[in-house]
Order: C-alpha cells, then sequence, then structure tokens
C-alpha cells in the first residue's frame, strides 16, 4: 500500500490525492538522480492505477499488482532504450495506446530516460500526450529536467529524492560507497560482502569482463574498490601504470554505459577538489563519440 512505500512523503500524499481524482488519462514526469528509485515509484504508481482490489490505492497481492510487480501485465508497457526511444517506437506506443486495453480499463506506458530521444522522437510523443486515449497513462523518467520544454510543460512533475543512509538502513560508508543507489544497496544487503577488504587497481579488468557478462552486484562493488585503489594511490603510480588501468578498462567493458559509471564515480570519489570542472567536462564529453581508449588514458593520466 502506499502508506508502505519507504522514503518521500509528499510523493505518496501525492500519489494518494492523483489517484482518488479517478482521471481518464495523464502524462507524469518523475525525475530525480537515481533511475532505479524512479522505476520503483512508476511501479507503485502504476499498481495504484491498476490495482483490482483496492481504489485509489495498491494492495500488492491481487493478480494484478503481482502481473505489475513481474513486468507481466499486458497493459503495462516498459519502452527502455539506453540510446533514446526512436520515432519508431513512439508511434507503436501511439497504435498501442490507441486501441482497446487487453486487461482493464487503464494502460500504462513507462518510459525511460526520456532527455535521450531525439527531437523527431519528442514530438512524436508529445502529439500522443497532447491528446491522450481514454484510459492511457505516460510515466516519462529522467534523471534530471533537461527535457523538451513542450513535454515538460504537458506532464505533471514529481521529484523523487534519494533514500538517505537511514532509510535504507546502512550506515554512511556503505551509503556513500554505492552512491546512495537504491537497488544496490538493497541486494548488498542480502549478500555478504565486505566492502572494506581491498581490491588491487590492477586486477579491475577481471572485474570488468566479469561484470559485463553476469552483471553481478559483486563484480561491480570490486570495480568501484579497483577505482577507489586507484584514486587512493594515483599520485605514486608511473604513466605507464595509468596507461595499463585506462586500457585494461576499455579493453574489458562490454557497453558505454559500464564506461559512463566508471567515470561518473570516479568524478565522484575524487570529490570537490581542485580540477573538478575539467572532470565534469570529461563526463560531459562521454556522451560524444570519441575514441574511448584515448579519452580513458587521458582521464586516468590527468586526475
Ligand atoms: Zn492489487
Amino acid at each position: 500500500m502506499i502508506k508502505d512505500i519507504i522514503s518521500n512523503e509528499d510523493v505518496k500524499e501525492f500519489f494518494s490525492n492523483e489517484l482518488k481524482r479517478d482521471k481518464n488519462s495523464g502524462t507524469y514526469l518523475f525525475y530525480g538522480s537515481d533511475m532505479t528509485l524512479l522505476m520503483e515509484f512508476a511501479i507503485y504508481f502504476a499498481k495504484g492505477l491498476c490495482c483490482e482490489t483496492l481504489d485509489g490505492d495498491f494492495c500488492n497481492s491481487c493478480s494484478t499488482c503481482k502481473r505489475i510487480d513481474s513486468f507481466s501485465y499486458s497493459d503495462l508497457e516498459i519502452l527502455d532504450n539506453p540510446d533514446g526511444i526512436t520515432v519508431d517506437q513512439v508511434r507503436s506506443l501511439g497504435y498501442v495506446s490507441s486501441s482497446s486495453s487487453y486487461e482493464g480499463s487503464r494502460k500504462i506506458f513507462i518510459i525511460k530516460d526520456i532527455s535521450k530521444m531525439k527531437k523527431e522522437a519528442g514530438n512524436a510523443l508529445l502529439k500522443i500526450i497532447e491528446e491522450p486515449n481514454n484510459g492511457s497513462f505516460f510515466i516519462l523518467l529522467n534523471t534530471n529536467l533537461n527535457i523538451l520544454p513542450t513535454i515538460k510543460s504537458r506532464s505533471i512533475i514529481v521529484k523523487i529524492k534519494k533514500r538517505s543512509a537511514e532509510e535504507l538502513g546502512v550506515d554512511k560508508f556503505t551509503y556513500d560507497f554505492f552512491r546512495g543507489n537504491n537497488e544496490d544497496i538493497k541486494k548488498f544487503k542480502e549478500l555478504n560482502i565486505d566492502l572494506q577488504k581491498g581490491y588491487s587497481y590492477m586486477d579491475i579488468g577481471k572485474a570488468i569482463k566479469h561484470y559485463s557478462d553476469n552483471e553481478d552486484l559483486e563484480s561491480k562493488i570490486n570495480i568501484y574498490k579497483g577505482l577507489r585503489d586507484f584514486v587512493n594511490n594515483r599520485n605514486y603510480l608511473a604513466d605507464i601504470d595509468k596507461i595499463y588501468f585506462a586500457e585494461e578498462i576499455v579493453r574489458n567493458s562490454g557497453s558505454r554505459n559500464i564506461l559512463r559509471d566508471i567515470i561518473s564515480y570516479t568524478v565522484e570519489i575524487l570529490g570537490d577538489i581542485q580540477g573538478l570542472q575539467d572532470r565534469l567536462q570529461m563526463k560531459k564529453m562521454m556522451r560524444a563519440p570519441i575514441n574511448m581508449k584515448l579519452f580513458f588514458i587521458n582521464f586516468f593520466l590527468k586526475i
């Protein structure tokens, strides 16, 4: 039920009030720095809209709630494209939204990373949300508010704040280690891993390779530990070792997402010290199609 959601009391109140209004359609923009948490809240709201037992809330135990939780509810569609959803995806969404629902009276569309969408796709989406079909609800998710103003102005904007260390039930070191990432911390609590135990920067390639193949939290933790080890020792390392480190990272990464995460994690653990602006600039550069190997060598030589 809504009252059982941990954190973001104001959002919980908004959910209750909004669901009571019993609307025919709606567009919402959930934003906040933790995408896994945005998704979690989008699922709560979707259950609130569709639950077959409770009005204006969700029960978590009816077949609809359960199927939404397992992403197997036919009237829930999640669009997730790391490069931004395409105009074709938006068109097919428009088609689905105009056809009748399979299960209940409402169809829910959750669209991740709305700011990565190209302009053409954005305009196509705008048309759909401007005149939504009866029963269609769009929940747009983004880590910031830098999205098309026309889409923003047609959405109800909901800010989802990160959970605190206390709300997640962990100490400050653990919280900072995972940068407050909700899903990582939840998974971590189920495993028995010692965060204090060291992991050499020289082995980072192994951890990345393993993570690329399995996406397991243990390898992710080893990647983070390796980055911390490098940052702590960077003043004593020869350039050749730094270059080796950078090459190992790029050679073993299966996707750009891992590389992006490595840069943002490193920038964050370096904290607000000299040259932060430079580093943020580099973080931005990651979005451009550049030579990754040169970029990483340059980055790790410079810090
Ligand atoms: Zn239910």
